[in-house]
């Protein structure tokens, strides 16, 4: 780990108003959610962006509600990571803290933050695809593969964005104006592929925050960086806080 970066990184988020917070995949790596991307990112012989998409759930719904169901059964056993504790952490200490996700998997509010804009939606939701109710439903394993609208019977699907899908547009639009109005933004395990949120820190950059990365490898925001830390979330996150403390 790099220290001096480490100690930048520091010493920029004590100096800092508004701290936004851009969380992908990487940040539950080390709670032992799969990311899509990587070594561990097959189901079956299926990648994520054959199942994750409204025509996938069209052709097969048993299909894709089975790798969901499969999914939950792996979130519902893990317990959030050592940087999903230390953002909490931070939002309580930090007077203006925002915190933004890509992630479905719920872990960031199980380790106690509040303020999240859940882009992505939650894995934890069920809409009915006839009225849009979006409800809770946390059985594992799901009753009935596909589940059907306990109020209408249509199918349910799961309350996430699906690749090919808009975001919720005053979510996108709430993301976009925080990345407009910090002071730094943290970008931590994310690929930076999936549009709009990958764009979320290039807006902040161009309104002067400060960018801070997070990711053991380097990804097409690296280049715009002001500090990139090349580790894991688990490590680098509870290293910065050790020198918030000391000061
Ligand atoms: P991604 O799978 O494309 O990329 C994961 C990134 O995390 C990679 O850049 C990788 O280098 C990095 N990483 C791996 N281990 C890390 C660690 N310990 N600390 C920090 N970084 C680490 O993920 P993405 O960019 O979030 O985009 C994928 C899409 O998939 C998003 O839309 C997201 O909603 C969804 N997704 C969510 C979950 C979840 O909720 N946990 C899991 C998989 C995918």
């Amino acid at each position: 780990m790099d220290k001096n970066a480490i100690k930048t990184a520091a010493e920029i988020l004590r100096d800092s108003g508004h701290i936004a917070v851009l969380t992908g995949a990487g940040i539950s790596a080390e709670s032992g959610v799969p990311t899509f991307r990587g070594e561990h990112g097959l189901w079956k012989q299926f990648r994520a962006e054959e199942l994750a998409t409204p025509e996938a759930f069209a052709r097969d719904p048993k299909l894709v509600w089975e790798w969901y169901d499969w999914r939950r059964g792996i979130i519902a056993k893990v317990e959030p990571s050592r940087g999903h504790w230390t953002l909490a952490k931070w939002e309580e200490i930090f007077p203006e803290f925002t915190l933004i996700t890509q992630n479905v998997d719920g872990l960031h509010a199980k380790a106690g933050s509040k303020n999240i804009l859940e882009l992505h939606g939650n894995i934890w939701k069920v809409r009915c695809t006839k009225e849009e109710a979006v409800t809770e439903n946390y059985a594992v394993p799901l009753n009935e593969i596909p589940p059907a609208c306990p109020v209408c019977g249509a199918m349910l699907r799961p309350h996430v964005v699906w690749f090919g899908e808009s975001l919720d547009a005053d979510l996108l639009g709430r993301a976009f104006g925080l990345s407009a109005s910090c002071d730094v933004m943290l970008v931590i395990g994310t690929s930076a592929f999936v549009q709009p949120a990958a764009s979320l820190p290039l807006r902040a950059a161009e309104n002067g925050a400060k960018i801070i990365e997070i990711n053991p490898a380097p990804t097409p925001l690296t280049s715009y960086a002001d500090i990139s830390l090349l580790g894991k979330a688990g490590e680098v996150l509870p290293a910065i806080d050790g020198l918030l403390q000391k000061e």
